[in-house]
């Protein structure tokens, strides 16, 4: 069994109601059981265009190898009809792959810890909030990339959301 987060952002539709979905997604994925899901968030774009995004971090332990994982990942967001027409286009939904177990992971497909994760307000906030002490893998304290995000705009936008689901 293994722990692993994943990100979430939205910024088209109603932005709020799919992460929350998604989260209620993560929890009904094969061999995985979410064990706590982050407030919400609102936050600028960070290279995409658009309105705000709506961003949250879920923790989950799962028995999927993380290639498998990334693949239910996808399915997850195309069952939400995410389109690319460009590269940063607007999503419906965006799941990423933050963290599994202590893995470095970089082949063709996948890259964890995923590389852009300690230059991002929207995800080192809900991560902090999940696990103030979290570790990145071959990167360090997640805690100690705060100040270099802090210039980016982001709030919580439903702390009633915050929840550990199970502590065993
Ligand atoms: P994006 O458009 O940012 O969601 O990127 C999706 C692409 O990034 C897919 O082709 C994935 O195979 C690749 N990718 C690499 N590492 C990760 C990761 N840790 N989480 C999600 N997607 C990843």
């Amino acid at each position: 069994m293994v722990t692993a987060y994943v990100g979430i952002g939205a910024n088209l539709g109603d932005p709020t109601h799919t992460v929350r979905s998604a989260i209620a997604a993560l929890q009904g994925l094969t061999d995985t059981r979410l064990s706590a899901s982050s407030s919400l968030f609102a936050s600028a774009p960070v290279d995409a265009g658009g309105s705000d995004f709506v961003n949250a971090v879920a923790r989950i332990d799962t028995t999927l190898e993380a290639e498998t994982l990334l693949l239910e990942l996808q399915r997850i967001e195309q069952a939400f009809g995410r389109e690319r027409p460009f590269r940063n286009a607007p999503r419906t939904l965006d799941l990423d792959l933050l963290l599994y177990g202590q893995a470095e992971i970089l082949s063709s497909r996948l890259e964890v810890p995923h590389p852009r994760m300690t230059g991002r307000a929207f995800v080192l906030k809900p991560l902090l909030e999940l696990d103030a002490m979290i570790h990145i893998p071959g990167k360090g304290h997640a805690q100690d990339f705060l100040a270099s995000v802090e210039d980016q705009r982001i709030h919580a936008i439903d702390c009633a959301q915050a929840s550990a689901l199970h502590s065993d």
